[in-house]
């Protein structure tokens, strides 16, 4: 091989086939040019000896909550390349929710400039104004996110119907798009909680009665169903209980084109460990140990398939109680990767299966697949880097929050896989702690039904 742009030296690169190989990674233009355990000539050389070389995540489940105040592009982005996260795919959840061609378009103007690493956008639920849905196609979205009814927070979302959501999977089908659900029940909900308000309850604990494993479990199954009578390939957003699991598979069975994304809040945390801890609300809840060992269960036997942050900063306020607290995990763009990587390898599932829920399979489900998802000749050179040599902890203070008080259900965690360097397309956007590459360094990746694409 000639002198390339970039090589990183002497680490362990983890192949598509598994395997881990100690050599060089050979960079060009921006692309992956090589592997080999002979040195490879560079003008730029990155010595990596002892640790391990992986490719850049792909979250499918970003928010930025555009015009709340919350975040900003530029720190999400920058926390995203701090965590080993070379694409994100941002929900369509900004105040107002982007559901129209004219929508995106505007949005997408308007961030195209401030993100450190690659993205792509989800269309929102045009409410029945379905040819918003080409438009939004057009205009580069790749994939619609859709809410199984009333139950996002007051005025953030708007909720389909089972008719509504039919003719939606039906559409993106032809458009060739992957639609993402939210499940839950809404009428479940709606008596739960009133249930346990009229009991006075108003503890944790309350948050995982009021949106039960059950209430996501039938929408799974409704959602599920319309998926394989469409064809559509169809993402079960955000799984937070093994019966949910259990319906999918019964349903890949007879063939539905259908998957299940996980979060590290269902994963990593446990009602037990949040018990006493008013801020510990997002939707779906989290749920019991029990539950949360049989997900593991199902995510060795290759029945979870993805795994994305929800990323979602919400401000906390510590002395609200359940029902008036603002939901979401936090910052989980940062504590991704150690958090779910740390645990399969001590599952002895190994770095490999981190890298397949965290990267390669979330973007084949996302079409980004090989460009994006693998350190394979030809695709873009998206790579972390990470350190498992040693233990560290996670700590909420050097954590991006924009204009709030920092905060991760994870504080005091003990990790063992840390990211040490982020490369997009070969640019190192990340090193040693620091954010190095510039806002507008991220590009834009339209779907392949874009006009921009045609
Ligand atoms: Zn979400």
């Amino acid at each position: 091989m000639t002198e390339v742009d970039v090589v990183l030296s002497g680490g362990e690169i983890l192949l598509t086939d598994g395997r881990l190989l100690e050599g060089d990674l050979a960079i060009q233009d921006g692309r992956i040019a090589g592997i080999s355990t002979d040195p490879i000539a560079a003008r730029q050389r990155l010595d990596v000896s002892g640790l391990t070389v992986l490719p850049g995540l792909v979250d499918e489940h970003f928010h930025v909550f555009r015009n709340y105040g919350w975040e900003t592009y530029e720190g999400a982005t920058c926390a995203a390349a701090k965590g080993g996260i070379t694409t994100v795919v941002d929900m369509p959840l900004d105040n107002p929710p982007v559901l129209t061609e004219a929508a995106l378009r505007e949005k997408l103007a308007a961030i195209g400039g401030s993100c450190h690493v690659d993205f792509g956008l989800f269309a929102g639920d045009p409410e029945g104004a379905i040819d918003e849905l080409d438009g939004m196609v057009k205009a580069g979205a790749r994939a619609l996110k859709v809410f199984t009814g009333g139950v996002a927070p007051p005025g953030m979302y708007p909720g389909a119907d089972t008719g509504g959501m039919l003719e939606l999977f039906r559409r993106c089908k032809e458009l060739g798009i992957v639609a993402v659900a939210h499940c839950e029940n809404a009428e479940i909900v709606d008596t739960e909680t009133a249930r346990l308000q009229a009991a006075g309850r108003s503890d944790v604990a309350a948050w995982d009665e009021a949106r039960p494993w059950y209430s996501e479990l039938e929408a799974v199954v409704r959602v599920a169903l319309l998926g394989e009578v469409t064809g559509c390939r169809t993402v079960i957003a955000h799984v937070s209980s093994y019966q949910s699991v259990d319906a999918v598979t019964a349903a890949r069975a007879r063939g539905a084109d259908v998957w299940v994304e996980t979060c590290p809040h269902y994963l990593c945390l446990t009602t037990e460990e949040m018990a006493g801890d008013g801020r510990m609300k997002w939707n779906p809840p989290s749920r019991d140990s029990a539950s949360v060992e049989k997900l593991w269960q199902q995510v060795e036997r290759g029945e979870v398939h993805t795994v994305g942050s929800d990323h979602a900063p919400l401000p906390k306020d510590p002395d609200a109680d359940i029902w008036a607290q603002l939901p979401g995990a936090g910052n989980g763009l940062e504590p991704m990767l150690p958090l779910i990587a740390t645990e399969t390898r001590r599952r002895d599932l190994g770095l490999a299966k981190a890298v397949e829920l965290l990267s390669s399979t979330p973007a084949r489900l996302f079409d980004l697949y090989p460009q994006k998802g693998t350190l394979a000749p030809g695709a873009d050179a998206d790579v972390v880097v990470v350190d498992t040599r040693s233990n560290r902890t996670l700590d909420a203070r050097e954590l991006e929050y924009h204009d709030q008080e920092k905060w991760s259900p994870y504080d005091g965690r003990v990790v063992d896989v840390w990211p040490v360097y982020t490369l997009v397309r070969g640019q190192v956007v990340f090193a040693e702690g620091e954010v190095r590459g510039a806002p507008g360094d991220g590009r834009f990746l339209p779907g392949r039904q874009a006009d921009a694409c045609s």
